[in-house]
């Protein structure tokens, strides 16, 4: 059986992967923006990125968006064919000790809230272009579909969610899945329901505010 390449996911935090039916929360900074906007710098076609995001806004466009811009640094999307060959993009957190101009600073819409190291300021994501197209090759879909699943696999650990390392996410769909059969099996490029209510649950008790440095003030100790 063919098997997709495994989506490898980097963060600079430990974090404990479970083979549960949905992905695990990665315990990441709660602080999101309501719109989340993207820059892309690489050789791919757009769509798929664009796509990605738009089977994300679907499901939760009431309560964040994901959207391309022309100058956005919220998530910064680049190429990188240095991965290893059978990862086929890779995403990275940064918090606010990352030179965000807000460190240890109170945000100024919520002032009881520190903008320490657990509060993301900005995320990055590789893709592997060789890689990406050899797999869409192998699973005979389209390079914008596989830009697209691959995105949508990598904007869900922006967001908050694990790698699900179970097998066999036919019998309960997730787009986390580490190691997912071809779509001849299991046929969707973007989140399912199970993304959708970890996603929402991981931002139950927050309020969705910017992770932006811009607007702060005052030292929080
Ligand atoms: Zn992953």
């Amino acid at each position: 059986m063919f098997r997709r390449p495994s989506l490898l996911f980097i963060a600079f935090q430990v974090f404990t992967l479970s083979a549960s039916a949905c992905p695990g929360q990665l315990g990441w900074a709660k602080y999101i923006w309501n719109e989340i906007e993207w820059t892309y710098s690489g050789s791919l076609n757009t769509t798929g990125i664009e796509n990605g995001g738009a089977d994300w806004n679907s499901y939760v466009g009431y309560r964040i968006t994901i959207n391309p811009s022309g100058f956005s640094e919220d998530i910064q999307i680049s190429d990188d064919e240095g991965l290893p060959q059978d990862v086929l993009a890779q995403t990275q957190m940064f918090s606010q000790a990352y030179d965000s101009g807000c460190y240890l600073k109170y945000n100024d819409s919520n002032y009881y809230i520190c903008l320490n190291a657990s509060v993301a300021f900005y995320a990055a994501i590789q893709m592997h272009p060789s890689a990406i197209t050899a797999d869409a090759a192998a699973a005979g879909w389209t390079v914008d579909q596989d830009v697209e699943v691959t995105t949508s696999h990598e904007f869900g650990h922006v967001l908050d969610l694990d790698d699900d390392m179970g097998i066999g996410t036919c019998y309960s769909p997730t787009i986390m899945n580490y190691d997912d059969p071809y779509p001849s099996m299991c046929n969707f490029l973007g989140p399912q329901q199970c993304d959708v209510s970890e996603m929402l649950s991981a931002y139950s008790t927050w309020t969705v505010i910017t992770w932006e440095p811009a607007e702060c003030f005052g030292s929080c100790n």
